[in-house]
């Protein structure tokens, strides 16, 4: 399948996550706990004003599972879904509040600020993983979709299965190398310990999964 590309401001940001330094990766958690939380947010105000929708409170939340023998993390959210369009325009672009931080690149030497200041959205996965694949399935759709990269080489996109109305990120997690313990993203309790620092403030349930040993 041919690849689509991420506009240039956007792989250059990619590569600077893939680059970036040790103590800033686990924030990549942070990241994507915050999407999911948008997006329940988002999940939750369409069913205030749509009738169809019957929402109960205990139908939000995120869930966190760990495959350490395939080395993969998935965060999981029941919240709006993405269609194709946007799964293509969302996570094709740099998010406009992460845009206008990297603006200021010039002015910042090794994008230490960057990360560390500013939401740098959905692309500080690709500091933790090779690959990252999203599987969603919007509100008021009946096709699901799976959005892949491997980091700036693109991505692609083509049609699966999916039953609910949400989304699945999925990390391959990096190898661990001499300098670099990537296996952490793997272990349950030091994700739980991410968690607490970054994301306590979550409104929703985040509930942690265990599948293989
Ligand atoms: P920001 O959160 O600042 O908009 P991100 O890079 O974190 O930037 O995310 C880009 C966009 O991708 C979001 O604005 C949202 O539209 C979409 N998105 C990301 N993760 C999810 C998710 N789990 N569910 C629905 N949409 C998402
Ligand atoms: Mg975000």
């Amino acid at each position: 399948m041919a690849k689509q590309q991420f506009e240039a401001e956007s792989k250059r940001l990619l590569e600077m996550m893939i680059n970036s330094i040790y103590s800033q990766r686990e924030v990549f958690l942070r990241e994507l706990i915050s999407n999911a939380s948008d997006a329940i947010d988002k999940m939750y105000y369409q069913a205030l004003t749509d009738d169809s929708i019957t929402f109960n409170q205990s139908d939000y939340y995120i869930k966190i599972t760990t495959d350490k023998e395939n080395r993969q993390l998935t965060i999981s959210d029941t919240g709006i879904g993405m269609t194709k369009e946007e799964l293509e325009s969302n996570l094709g672009v740099i998010a406009k509040s992460g845009s206008l931080a990297f603006k200021k690149e010039n002015e910042i030497k090794d994008g230490y600020d960057i990360i560390g200041q500013f939401g740098v959205g959905f692309y500080a996965a690709f500091m933790v993983a090779d690959q990252v694949t999203v599987v969603s399935k919007a509100l008021g759709s009946e096709e699901a979709y799976l959005w892949q990269s491997e980091g700036a080489e693109g991505f692609t996109i083509e049609p699966t299965e999916k039953e609910t109305v949400g989304t699945d990120i999925t990390l391959t997690i990096k190898e661990n190398t001499d300098e670099d313990d990537f296996d952490q993203f793997l272990d349950p309790n030091q994700l739980k310990t991410i968690v607490k620092k970054y994301s306590d403030f979550i409104r929703y349930p985040i509930k942690m999964e265990l599948t293989t040993q």
